[in-house]
């Protein structure tokens, strides 16, 4: 047993517990820490046999057993409690050091924190960690920002812990500086909302439209998850709707209480494309689409509202409608990615921080929770074109999705006929439209806001700016 370690990990509750299980299983003595020492106890109690631990129960204790340059990892509740731990454990240190934060920090909050630490001459490596408790122990996937001096004595030790994709390339890579990384954790939760909310809405249709039972949607998404829509959250959908509730022997996914819950970062996710100006309408219907479902006094009071029932189809209508459904999630899942990493590409250009978009979906090929088969195509889109504005205009996507839009316009158009709340499906389409569109009633907006408070417009056919006298004294 080594009497100094590698790396520490403080914040042993279940990530921290198993992030540290996974640097010690790799070979790393860690050193531990936790505000309340039974929590470092346990964890050596339970899982001492598996690597060198060495647990400290005082933060100078902790910092002492650390080797120089001092990498340490902060795994505690994300906000207040991470301003408390580093106010602790900064004095202790020394310049050169390295704190990493991966919890799931605003990285706004990465951008002020790397900033004050980097005056202390400390390194701040806000980190976004995906996949769970169960990923942090086998491999998640690590969005690593701060400098890249940090990057070089850090990231070996993330690439050995991290997921590997298929082709066996760690799934971490430098994102960029200060909270580059935070931030393309938080546009990958986005993206899981959107994901997650498109999956809903196609179990939705199958079930009202279609018909089918929870058991046998499974079966269709066990299928789908062997072509293009091969990816974990499809896997795991599978496996919770053929689940069957132990008490009541009803399908598990009809005893649940329809009100899904967010912790957060789906929200800022929309949040921040608000304030960037960039149209996450997927992501956001999904972020509205829980909170819609939290309602549940509006939705009591709102049930004699009239409309449609859905009406079942039958076995062979039934059949081709479930092909349908599979074209309108792939389209729209196409468009939801389009709009996260145009969320993405528009934070490196603000903040300069220079995000390789390919890379982004490269190490989200492994470990995280929106880990896919498809994530490969978009890494090949952006090394071929760096600079594309946007997802869409790849020629592949394009294509894919231009076979695919007659069922995508015709599964929606059943949708809004039949009742069937499909708002995700329904705006990654318009905004898909959108961009096809040749003229937008936007001009009709520009007129509307010169009349009322003379806002000026531009023209088609020359430059400069105008404003009109409407009816003579506006
Ligand atoms: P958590 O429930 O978010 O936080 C509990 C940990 O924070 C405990 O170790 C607790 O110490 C510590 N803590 C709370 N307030 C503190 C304070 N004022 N000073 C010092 N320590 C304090 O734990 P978690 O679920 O393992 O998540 C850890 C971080 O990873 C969070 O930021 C979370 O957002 C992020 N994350 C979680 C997941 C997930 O799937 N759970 C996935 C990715 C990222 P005590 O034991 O003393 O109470």
């Amino acid at each position: 047993m080594s009497s100094t370690a590698q790396i520490g990990v403080t914040g042993l509750a279940v990530m921290g517990r198993n992030l540290a299980r996974n640097f010690a299983r790799n070979g790393y003595t860690v050193a531990l820490h936790n505000r309340t020492a039974a929590r470092t106890h346990e964890l050596v109690e339970q899982f001492g046999d598996e690597g060198d631990f060495i647990a400290a129960e005082s933060a100078e204790d902790f910092v002492a057993a650390l080797e120089k340059p001092r990498r340490l990892v902060v795994m505690v509740k994300a906000g207040d409690a991470t301003d408390a731990v580093i106010a602790e454990f900064a004095p202790l240190l020394e310049p050169g050091d390295v704190i990493i934060d991966g919890g799931n920090a605003h990285f706004a909050d990465t951008r002020r924190r790397e900033q004050e630490l980097r005056e202390q001459g400390l390194h701040f490596v806000g980190t976004g960690i995906s996949g769970g408790e169960e990923g942090a122990l086998d491999g998640p996937s690590i969005m690593p920002g701060g400098s890249k001096e940090s990057y070089d004595s850090l990231g070996p030790m993330l690439e050995q812990i991290s997921a590997k994709a298929k082709d066996g390339a760690p799934c971490v890579t430098h994102i960029g500086p200060d909270g580059a990384g935070h931030f393309v954790k938080m546009a990958h939760n986005g993206i899981e909302y959107a994901d997650m909310q498109l999956i809903g809405e196609a179990y939705q249709l199958l079930r009202d439209v279609a018909g089918y039972s929870p058991a046998q949607i499974a079966d269709i998404f066990r299928t789908w998850n062997t072509g293009r829509l091969d990816s974990y959250l499809i896997e795991i959908t599978a496996e919770v709707l053929s689940h069957t509730d132990a008490a009541t022997g009803k399908p598990f996914v009809d005893v649940v209480l329809d009100q899904a819950e967010q912790k957060g970062t789906g929200r800022w996710t929309v949040q921040i494309a608000l304030d960037l100006g960039v149209p996450v309408s997927g992501i956001a219907e999904a972020v509205f689409a829980r909170s819609v479902s939290g309602h549940a006094a509006l939705r009591d009071a709102s049930r004699h509202l009239a409309g449609p029932t859905a009406r079942t189809l039958g076995k062979d209508e039934a059949a081709a409608f479930a092909d349908q459904v599979e074209q309108a999630l792939y389209a729209s899942k196409i468009v939801a990615y389009t709009q996260g990493f145009h969320e993405i590409a528009a934070g490196s250009e603000q903040y300069d921080w220079n995000i390789d978009l390919g890379k982004v979906a490269a190490i989200w090929r492994g470990g995280c929770i929106i880990r896919a088969a498809f994530l490969d195509r978009i890494t090949s889109a952006y090394e071929a074109q760096p600079r594309m504005p946007s997802l869409l205009s790849d020629k592949s996507f394009a294509e894919e999705i231009a076979a695919a839009q007659d069922d995508w316009r015709s599964v929606i158009a059943t949708a809004v006929t039949q009742g069937v709340p499909t708002p995700a499906f329904a705006t990654t389409l318009a905004y898909y439209d959108s961009l096809r569109a040749e003229r937008l009633p936007a001009a009709l907006t520009q007129g509307q806001r010169d009349y009322f408070g003379a806002h000026t417009y531009h023209r088609v056919d020359r430059d400069g700016t105008f404003h009109t006298l409407w009816g003579g004294d506006k």
